[in-house]
Parts: structure tokens; C-alpha cells; sequence
């Protein structure tokens, strides 16, 4: 180590360094890189919400360079930009020996969200943390690949709750030049402008560039003067306005997208459709095809090879749907462009063509336009054949071209700071170099790797931590509702006790408010003196969900005015850092969805490394991977039709498990107070689960089934 001062060259490489490692979000699974912007200022990193870009305005340029005077820091700067730098510039990777064929053309991936890091909130939930995960998984592979999303510029809304516990809504305007992105120029240095026609206007965007390590995700952005006010605003909000601004900013999605693709010169060999909302994307392909002399059908023919299409729901509202009249609006000058009527364009997104009174489906255009199609679980594969089987008339069931590629999470991204210490220290400084594969997880299994001792402490390690989070928060979050009543923030939730889970979207399927369904019930069990249950709920409805705004309403109700005080609290603002020390927290994560509408779930992914088990209806994912020894199930692989049995059978399903096998074991303990089943457990999860359901797997998958089969 150096103790000489810097020369005056090697401190301003260090910090174009800094500024270079703070614009590309590698840092979000780089525990040493994040580490640089916190020790350079825990204060800003905190209050700035770990916002690296932003760190670095606030720390000045004399500041920055007296630090980098201290010999140590320098050098942990050194070892993260030549990690960052042998990361960026290596020569071998997976993709380069087993997918050398898509170099030079990538994948480009369209999804209306990509959920990345809280500092860039442009994410409603599961499908663009999914998204945000692929692309790191990708990145990690060297997949040539790149994203095609939006700017929103108020993101999707943060919550706070009113004093009738009722959800209320409010944005932040995000600023870019405090963001990772950075703008997107054209060849003369000025921004990189294109248009793409909306209604009957030209809609001109600009570009943003986000780097994802290896890769670039690009975000269009219509907030430009010249375009009139009402197109400014169209990328204002992640799913904000009406159909009128979801059919406009999915235009501008799809089309806009391959039109920035030209711009920049990039020929994809493949356009994967991450959901429908990207579906119009096949209509620009087919247009260019037209210019170039090509007739409708082989212009249909050959954007359907270059298509590829993953769908994401088994619930009628999830598929956006448009009426003949806002489509004919919206899409403008397309039909015509087309060479179709307005009912011929219309029959593009009907499951029956000719049926004046079927909307315009943005799943069905996908299905019509894709080469593939896939669920996002083997159950989910199932469901979406059933219901999509009337577009294959001729075809039975099991015969509909829709297959499944199970969700998985990336799970670097993921792991907490004590989990990777746990690891630095069995392992060593290369620890993570093969984090990925099947036998790194399965040494859990191994006692003399890791002794039951050694993963309880790690356990409680974790619980502490997510505990000591939820108390600040909670303290935070209610300072202006109730200052009256100073709660001790410290005895709500005990660092010992059963720590159950709950956050996600409020989508009602997901049935939060179930585990509260037999009140006296769950009280008994949450107050038991020996064996106490607590619980920890976050999430988000959407604006317009009054139903999932009554959920949460009832829970925090339950949670300050009843006998589960102290038992049950609600963090609000639910986001990928809540998400982040929840996974890792908790001692078991619950999923009780309403049977099979939760098309694969992705949060109980992100549980298992940490050790804290599944407990889960049978559905999505987790029907998969579940083998018995590695969680709970709640229920078996069948379920009553009405609903209101199945939400009856299901609590009492729930209840059962609850009692009978999950406190039961946790709190069966050794005279070493070790809980050695519970502990068993943990083990099977943390091998059997973590490598199998993660992105690396899973685009590893896409690009053997898809990316690599196309032409
Ligand atoms: C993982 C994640 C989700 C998805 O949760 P599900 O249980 O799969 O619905 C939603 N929001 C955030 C912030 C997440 O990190």
C-alpha cells in the first residue's frame, strides 16, 4: 500500500473513475462499490437514498480529492474500478462460447418497467423487478442484449397512509441529472431525437441511456417543449391516466422503441416482448417491411420470426384491451400505413376476427406476432394455453405454442451485507466467483462447511437487522399522524421471535388480509408467551384499487388498534430496499394467492439464500419448488371453484401449516436453544432453491429456447 500522496494524474483518474462507476448501475450488486459511495458520506447516502450520482454532487471536488488522500480509501477505490473495469472488458463469458451467434445482433427487450435499484423508481412491482433482474443476469452472461423502456419522470408514486389508514398517493419529480442515466446525442453532440406518430400528431422523444453493467437500457422521454402539452406529460407516470394515455404511451413503447433501434443502428436478432404492452412493436416491424416492397403476408411472416413474447398473467385485468373507437384515435395513420381497414387492424388483437364487439387486445397482437410465446411458471404454461386456446381453434389444449420459462431473481442483487460477509469469511476475498452454480449452494448442506450454530447466529444477524430497519421506519413514517401517543418504537417486533412476511402489490388476488381471517385465532398464536408469531406487511395498491386500498386499510387498522399491537406492523412505501431487508429478515415468507392467478411470483425467489423459508399456496413458482423438505405448503395442487370456499379452505390450510408445522418447529429447540429441523430446512432451501430460480438460469433458458432458435 501506497503512503506517498497521490500525484496529480492518478487523483483525477480516480475520481472520472468514481463519476464512471457511479453511472453504471453495476454498483447495485457490487457490495464493495456501494460501500465506496457510503463511507464517502453516510449521511448523503442515507438521506439521498443510496443514490450514487447524487452522493457525488453533494461530496465537493476539494472533498472527494482530500479523501482520496487517505491511503486506504484510494486503494479500496483502486480495487473496485479494476474489478469494475476487468467486469466491463472481459474477454470470455458465458455468452461468447455458447451463444457467439447473437453477437453483433442483440436481444432488445422491451418492458414499460424495468425495477433496477430504489434510486431509479420506474418500476410498479414484480414485472419490472423481473425485468431489471434479467438485464443484470445478462449483463453477468454477456448476452448482447438491450432495454427499450420509459422515462417517467414522477416514476410510479410513493405511498403514505392518511389518519384513516387509507392510502394516499404523492410524486417526486425525479431530476436525470442526478440519476444514473445520462443523455442520449447524435452524431453533432446535440440530443438524439425521433418521432413516432400518436393520434394525429408527430410525437417527438429523446433517449436516455442507463448502463446495467455490460448493457444499455434505453428510456424514451416526451417531455421535450416542442411537443404539446398534453404528449409531454405522456411519460410522466409508470401506468398513470387513463386507457387514452395507456394506449399512448405503449405506441410510443413498441413503435418508438424500434425507431430509437434504427436511430442507434441496432439490428436485433430477436424483439422480446416483456408483456403485452410492448405488443405494437411487431406493427412497426411489419410497416418497415411494407416500405420496403415486401406484401402484407410476408411482412407478417417475417416480423412473426423476429418476435418473441412472454406473458405474464392469468388475470383478465392484467391484459390491456382497448375499444374500436380509442384505437382507431390512438394508432392514427398505422391501419392505413398497414394497408388495412380499421376493422382488419382491429382483428389483429381479436381472438374472434370479424367481432365488432371484441376490443383490441395487446396480448392477442403478441400471440399473433410472436415466432414463441411463454408462461412464467410450468403452471402458469398450463393456464395461459387454456386461456388463449380459442386463437387456435384447430388445436387442442396441450397443442397451443405457449410454453413456460419459470421466473428467477438475480441473485448477487439481492444478498444482503451479512450474508456476503458469511460467505468473504469461508470463502475468501474471490468468494462469489462461482455464485451462480448449483455446488456453491449445496456446501449449505454441509455441516463442516457451515455448522447449525454458525447459520442461527447468521439468522438472527439478519432478523436484527430487518427488525432494527422496521422500528426506524416506523418511527419515520408516523411521526405526523400520531405524536401524541409516543409509542416505544423499540418494543415493536422482538428480535427473537417468529418473523412472518408479507409484502408485494395489494392486488386483491394476492389476499393479503387472509392470514387475519380467524382474528382470534391468529391473536392466540401472535401472544403466545413461549412461542410468539409477529408479522411485517408492506405493498402498494394501485391508484385506482379501491378494494386493495381497503386491504391495507384493514391491516394497519389490525396492526395500531387491536391486540396484534406490537405484533403486526405496515411499512409504508413499499420498494425494492423495503423488499430487500424483508427477503433477508424474515423467517418466513407468506404467498397466499388466489389459486392459480399468481402466474409465477418472484419475491419468495429472493427468501431462500438468506435462509428464510417459503410458505405459499401451491401455485406459481413455488409449486415447483417445493419438494417437501425446503418450506411450507399451504394446500395441495387443487382447488375449490367458488370463491368463497377457496378462500375458506385456503385459511384454514394456512392456519394448519401455521401451527402445526412452522411454529411447531421453529421453537422446537435443542438444549442449546437450536432449532435443528427448522435449521435442516434452511439448508434444503438454500440449496435447492437459490441457484435454480434465478435470472442467470433463466436467461440462460431464454437464450437456448428462443434467442438462439429463431432463424
Ligand atoms: C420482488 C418484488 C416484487 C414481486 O413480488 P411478488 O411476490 O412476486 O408479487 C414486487 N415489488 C418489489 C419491490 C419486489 O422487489
Amino acid at each position: 500500500m501506497t503512503t506517498k500522496p497521490l500525484g496529480s494524474a492518478e487523483l483525477t483518474d480516480l475520481i472520472h473513475g468514481l463519476n464512471r462507476l457511479a453511472r453504471n448501475l453495476w454498483w447495485t450488486w457490487n457490495q464493495e462499490a456501494q460501500e465506496i459511495f457510503q463511507k464517502l458520506s453516510p449521511r448523503a447516502w442515507q438521506n439521498l437514498y443510496h443514490n450514487a450520482v447524487a452522493v457525488l454532487h453533494e461530496v465537493s471536488d476539494y472533498e472527494l480529492r482530500t479523501r482520496l488522500q487517505e491511503p486506504a480509501f484510494a486503494e479500496e477505490v483502486r480495487t473496485v474500478l479494476n474489478r469494475f473495469d476487468a467486469y466491463l472488458e472481459a474477454p470470455s463469458t458465458w455468452a461468447s462460447e455458447h451463444a457467439s451467434k447473437l453477437s453483433g445482433n442483440p436481444v432488445a427487450y422491451f418492458s414499460a418497467e424495468f425495477g433496477l435499484s430504489e434510486t431509479l423508481p420506474i418500476a410498479a412491482g414484480g414485472l419490472g423487478v423481473l425485468a431489471g433482474d434479467h438485464a443484470k443476469a445478462a449483463s453477468d452472461l454477456g448476452l448482447p442484449f438491450v432495454g427499450i423502456s420509459l422515462f417517467y419522470r414522477q416514476g410510479y408514486f410513493m405511498q403514505s397512509i392518511n389518519e384513516d389508514n387509507w392510502q394516499t398517493e404523492y410524486y417526486a419529480m425525479l431530476n436525470p441529472r442526478n440519476l444514473p442515466m445520462e443523455p442520449v446525442l447524435d452524431a453533432k453532440g446535440e440530443p438524439l431525437t425521433c418521432l413516432v406518430q400518436i393520434a394525429t400528431s408527430q410525437v417527438r422523444f429523446r433517449v436516455w441511456r442507463v448502463n446495467v453493467g455490460r448493457i444499455a437500457l434505453y428510456l424514451l422521454d416526451t417531455n421535450l417543449p416542442e411537443n404539446e402539452e398534453h404528449y409531454r406529460d405522456l411519460t410522466m407516470r409508470v401506468y398513470g391516466g387513463d386507457s387514452t394515455t395507456r394506449i399512448m404511451q405503449e405506441i410510443l413503447l413498441g413503435v418508438g422503441g424500434v425507431r430509437l433501434l434504427r436511430a442507434l443502428g441496432i439490428q436485433p436478432s430477436t424483439f422480446h416482448m416483456n408483456e403485452g404492452h410492448a405488443a405494437f412493436l411487431t406493427l412497426e416491424l411489419m410497416r418497415e417491411k411494407l416500405a420496403q416492397g415486401s406484401s402484407l403476408q410476408e411482412a407478417m411472416d417475417a416480423t412473426r420470426k423476429e418476435c418473441l413474447f412472454t406473458t405474464h398473467t392469468p388475470v383478465e385485468a392484467g391484459h390491456d384491451r382497448f375499444t374500436s373507437d380509442l384505437v382507431q384515435y390512438a394508432v392514427g395513420s398505422m391501419a392505413s400505413d398497414l394497408t388495412l381497414s380499421h376493422q382488419s387492424f382491429m382483428d389483429l388483437g381479436r381472438v374472434k376476427e370479424g367481432d365488432e364487439h371484441e376490443p383490441f387486445c395487446m396480448t392477442v397482437l403478441a400471440l399473433k406476432q410472436s415466432r414463441a410465446a411463454n408462461g412464467v411458471s410450468e403452471l402458469h404454461g398450463q393456464i395461459s394455453r387454456q386461456m388463449w386456446q380459442g386463437l387456435y381453434p384447430d388445436r387442442s389444449v396441450e397443442q397451443v405454442p405457449i410454453g413456460h420459462i419459470t421466473n428467477g431473481i438475480h441473485v448477487a442483487g439481492w444478498m444482503k451485507g451479512p450474508l456476503r460477509r458469511f460467505f468473504r469469511s469461508k470463502l475468501g476475498e474471490d468468494w462469489d466467483h462461482d455464485l451462480n452454480s448449483p455446488g456453491f449452494w449445496q456446501r449449505m448442506e454441509d455441516p463442516d462447511f457451515v455448522s447449525d450454530e454458525e447459520l442461527w447466529a447468521l439468522r438472527a444477524n439478519l432478523r436484527r437487522e430487518l427488525i432494527e430497519f422496521a422500528r426506524r421506519r416506523l418511527l419515520l413514517q408516523s411521526q405526523h399522524l400520531y405524536r401524541e401517543n409516543f409509542i416505544t418504537y423499540d418494543q415493536l417486533l422482538k428480535p427473537d421471535a417468529l418473523t412472518i412476511g408479507f409484502a408485494r402489490r395489494f392486488a386483491t388476488y394476492k389476499r393479503a388480509p387472509l392470514v387475519f381471517q380467524q382474528f382470534e385465532r391468529i391473536v392466540r398464536l401472535a401472544k403466545d408467551k413461549q412461542r410468539p408469531i409477529q408479522f411485517i406487511f408492506a405493498g402498494k395498491a394501485h391508484p385506482r384499487d379501491d378494494e386493495g386500498k381497503r386491504f391495507i386499510q384493514h391491516i394497519i387498522h389490525l396492526s395500531k388498534h387491536t391486540e396484534l399491537h406490537g405484533h403486526l406492523v405496515f411499512l409504508e412505501n413499499y420498494d425494492i430496499h423495503i423488499a430487500r431487508q424483508m427477503v433477508s429478515g424474515c423467517d418466513v415468507w407468506l404467498n397466499n394467492p388466489r389459486r392459480p392467478l399468481e402466474a409465477s411470483g418472484t419475491s419468495g425467489q429472493k427468501t431462500s439464500a438468506h435462509g428464510c423459508l417459503n410458505m405459499s399456496i401451491m401455485d406459481g413458482w413455488w409449486r415447483e419448488a417445493y419438494d417437501g423438505t425446503n418450506g411450507f405448503a399451504i394446500g395441495g395442487d387443487e382447488h375449490p371453484d367458488s370463491v368463497e370456499e377457496q378462500d375458506r379452505v385456503d385459511s384454514e390450510n394456512l392456519y394448519h401449516v401455521l401451527e402445526n408445522e412452522v411454529i411447531a418447529s421453529y421453537y422446537h429447540r435443542d438444549a442449546d436453544g437450536i432449532p435443528r429441523q427448522w435449521i435442516k430446512k434452511i439448508r434444503r432451501a438454500m440449496a435447492t432453491i437459490t441457484p435454480e430460480y434465478s435470472t442467470w438460469r433463466m436467461v440462460q433458458d431464454y437464450t437456448n429456447q428462443y434467442y438462439l432458435t429463431g432463424h
